[in-house]
């Protein structure tokens, strides 16, 4: 089997989790696994090999699990954005609208750089909002987005669409 397919049938599909409708990608089937999560880490890590990335943003919060494992392979640090209020220094923040209210992320405000090269990881992509929010974070901070990437893509709800940089997005598993 290609590496794809062999983490694609590794994911769990877990119906009506944390609310009814919701479709839960599982990953921990992957992590529990070390060849899986070895497999995951590098096919996450390929596309941006050359690309000379300087910081891998993990999203909270299951964009923390891999971030600093891509940022190990890609010979880069890591940086994470969180939701507000869990940063302990000055941060700036991005608030972007949920089906019911809204939510904020939030970077430490010396974490990124005019000369950065950053590559955002999140575990999904769903309706895209998190992953436009954390574009915006970075852009504010001076930080050049070299990529984002993402273990799995929910291609019915068209999340690239809502990325400044849907060209420099890739997903290793699109369901
Ligand atoms: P969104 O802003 O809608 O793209 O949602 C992205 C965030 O929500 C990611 O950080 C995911 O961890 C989480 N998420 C959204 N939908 C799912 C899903 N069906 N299964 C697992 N995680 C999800």
């Amino acid at each position: 089997m290609r590496p794809v397919q062999v983490l694609r049938s590794a994911i769990r599909t877990v119906p009506n989790f944390p609310k009814p409708g919701i479709q839960f990608k599982d990953i921990t089937p992957i992590l529990s696994d070390i060849d899986l999560l070895k497999l995951a880490v590098e096919q996450l890590a390929l596309p941006f090999k050359e690309k000379r990335i300087t910081k891998v943003i993990g999203v909270e919060s299951r964009g923390f699990i891999m971030a600093p494992m891509i940022a190990l392979e890609l010979g880069a640090s890591f940086i994470p954005v969180r939701k507000e209020g869990k940063l302990p220094r000055q941060t700036r923040s991005v608030s972007y609208d949920l089906e019911y209210g809204s939510a904020t992320v939030e970077m430490h405000i010396d974490s990124v750089c005019s000369n950065d090269r950053i590559l955002i990881h999140d575990d999904v992509l769903a309706t895209g909002g998190t992953a436009a929010a954390v574009e915006e974070l970075i852009e504010r901070s001076g930080g050049k987005i070299i990529g984002l990437s993402f273990l799995i893509e929910l291609s019915e709800l068209n999340g690239r669409a809502k990325l400044k940089h849907k060209d420099k997005a890739c997903s290793v598993v699109m369901v």
